[in-house]
């Protein structure tokens, strides 16, 4: 049925965008399940059939890869000629966490408040150089390049929806910095050409110890984490703008039991995909250029 609606979403072999995936399936949405690792991704989309969802096909997209995603749009625009939906979910954090003894370590989290969990994890982790550039590559400029890719085919689409899943984390107040925080919400002076600008001035910084005077998001941690997904809610408003036929938003999905956060999430997977999915099925004309902190509208 060529007027169903077809949807992407990026990293959906786990996590919240496995989740995603089948609530979009379930929505009657043909649903694009993509992952960076062909047999990871066959495995999910296999696991959906049994569960009953047809309407799911697999394609390989590895986000850090731009040519990966003119793939995927070759591959869309030959089989339907359009796309719907695009859910930016891919993503990796910038620290490398080491935990022995996951089982203990969940055991001993286990009532804990969100932020004594964060900082437990914090406590075992490191940020070194090569992972938070990679962060940024991954969860700025990867779904910069998928966005840029899949755009013409969701500007062909009477509804087009791009729904990017992000982090409290990437949330202007994490910078200690007034003029970033200004910059950054000054939506109508700011360019994408700035927002690569302040990725490369990061790592610089990042390099030569410059983060905290500069006025980055240090305490806590997690800094290029927060820095991409800053940035990617930058781009996310800025591309509103600049195409008013879409709906384009931003969603914090929760502190989730993924492997991201060591299943010590407080939220299930399906609690989590709820904001996303609220996004993903807005009515035509609808909410764009907004974040929302699971299904409530917030400031960025
Ligand atoms: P997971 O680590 O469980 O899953 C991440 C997914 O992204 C995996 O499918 C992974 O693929 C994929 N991925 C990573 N790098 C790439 C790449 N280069 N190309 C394609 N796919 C890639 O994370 P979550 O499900 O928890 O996170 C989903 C989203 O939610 C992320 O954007 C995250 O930042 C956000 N988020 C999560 C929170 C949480 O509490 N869990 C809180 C706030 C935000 P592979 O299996 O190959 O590694």
């Amino acid at each position: 049925n060529i007027s169903k609606e077809v949807a992407v979403v990026t990293g959906g072999n786990r996590g919240i965008g496995l989740e995603i995936c089948k609530q979009l399936a379930s929505n009657g949405v043909t649903v694009v399940l993509t992952a960076r690792d062909e047999k990871r991704g066959a495995e999910a989309v296999s696991t959906l059939g049994t569960l009953g969802f047809s309407n799911v096909v697999f394609h390989q997209l590895d986000v850090s890869d731009p040519s990966s995603a003119v793939r995927l749009a070759d591959f869309i625009k030959e089989k339907f000629g359009k796309l719907d939906i695009l859910v930016n979910n891919a993503a990796i954090t910038s620290t490398i966490t080491e935990i022995s003894d996951p089982e203990t370590f969940r055991q001993e989290l286990a009532g804990k408040d969100t932020v004594e969990k964060l900082e437990r994890i914090r406590k075992h982790s490191t940020e070194p150089y090569e992972q938070a550039e990679k962060c940024l590559r991954t969860n700025y400029h990867g779904t910069k390049a998928v966005t840029k890719a899949m755009l013409p085919l969701l500007l062909t689409s009477s509804h087009g929806r791009i729904v990017n899943i992000s982090s409290s984390y990437g949330l202007l107040r994490f910078f200690s910095g007034e003029e970033f925080k200004q910059e950054l919400n000054n939506i109508d002076n700011l360019s994408e050409q700035r927002l690569d600008e302040l990725s490369e001035l990061f790592l610089t910084d990042f390099k030569h110890g410059h983060l905290e005077p500069r006025g980055w998001p240090v305490e806590g941690g997690f800094s290029a984490y927060k820095v991409s997904k800053a940035l990617m809610n930058a781009y996310s408003r800025i591309l509103a703008k600049e195409h008013p036929s879409l709906c384009i938003n931003c969603v914090h999905p929760g502190f989730v039991q993924t492997d991201m956060s060591f299943q010590v999430g407080l939220l299930s997977v399906e609690d989590g995909a709820r904001g996303a999915l609220m996004m993903a099925m807005v009515p035509k004309g609808g909410m764009s250029g907004a974040y929302l902190d699971r299904t409530e509208v917030a400031p960025f």
